[in-house]
């Protein structure tokens, strides 16, 4: 199959939202294992720069932990949109935290344990098991944590790569991106969302809806996070001019 990459680079009109594992960074075998390449946060600086603000990362991922990996200043989503950052740093939690959640942590943490190569992501709204390395625990994992989930209607399960998330039920990356395209400097653009995994297809399809673009890196970019970059950086050279 002859794969094109999106014929135009990201408008200066547009608003970019970005997931960030599989999108904007090679998945690793621990979500501590990712590598940030070195200009990555600069680039995503200058186009937010460029775009006014109007730049969101929407990630799965705590927010602490992203503003490690990229700095802090850009909006983000995360915890796939339980915790919005907008353009201008106000913090809107979403979703209120769940007694139920942390009534897990004790036997999931005795799983992880017990499994080696596997581990447990610890977040404010999310139980995150992994076993990227230990891919034979995925069934035993998976029937436990649909066993834990079982008597508490406030939780579900988030499917991902080589992991299962356990959260607390709430808007997801869709409502995250129609929550971001309803203020400044978001609102009257057309969005433009970027993502890998099953947690993005909701908002894939909701930039669609909204007269926007959705985008797939498996669809779009060859499955390849370095085209990503390469499509954003191809937005800031199309206008010369812009520079952090
Ligand atoms: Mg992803």
């Amino acid at each position: 199959m002859l794969y094109q990459l999106p014929q135009i680079p990201p408008p200066r009109d547009c608003a970019i939202f970005l997931d960030i594992d599989g999108t904007l960074l090679d998945l690793a075998v621990t979500p501590d294992a990712v590598i940030v390449p070195p200009h990555l946060p600069g680039l995503l600086r200058r186009l937010a720069l460029r775009q006014g603000g109007a730049l969101a990362l929407v990630s799965g991922r705590a927010l602490p932990d992203i503003d490690r990996m990229f700095g802090p200043g850009l909006a983000v989503a995360a915890e796939h949109g339980a915790i919005l950052r907008d353009a201008v740093g106000r913090l809107r939690g979403v979703v209120d935290e769940d007694a139920a959640l942390r009534g897990l942590l004790g036997r999931l943490r005795d799983a992880v344990a017990s499994r080696p190569g596997t581990l447990l992501e610890e977040k404010r709204f999310g139980l995150v098991l992994h076993w990227r390395a230990a891919p034979g625990n995925a069934a035993s994992l998976t029937a436990l944590a649909e066993a834990l989930i079982a008597p508490h209607p406030s939780l579900t399960l988030q499917h991902a790569h080589e992991a299962l998330e356990i959260r607390v039920r709430g808007p997801g990356k869709a409502e995250a991106l129609e929550a971001f395209m309803g203020i400044a400097p978001f609102a009257g653009r057309m969005p433009v969302f970027v993502g890998d995994d099953l947690t993005d297809e909701p908002a894939i399809a909701r930039a669609i809806a909204l007269g926007g673009r959705g985008l797939h890196v498996h669809r779009d970019f060859h499955g390849d996070p370095a085209a990503v970059l390469s499509w954003l950086e191809s937005g800031l050279n199309k206008d010369g001019g812009d520079h952090a």
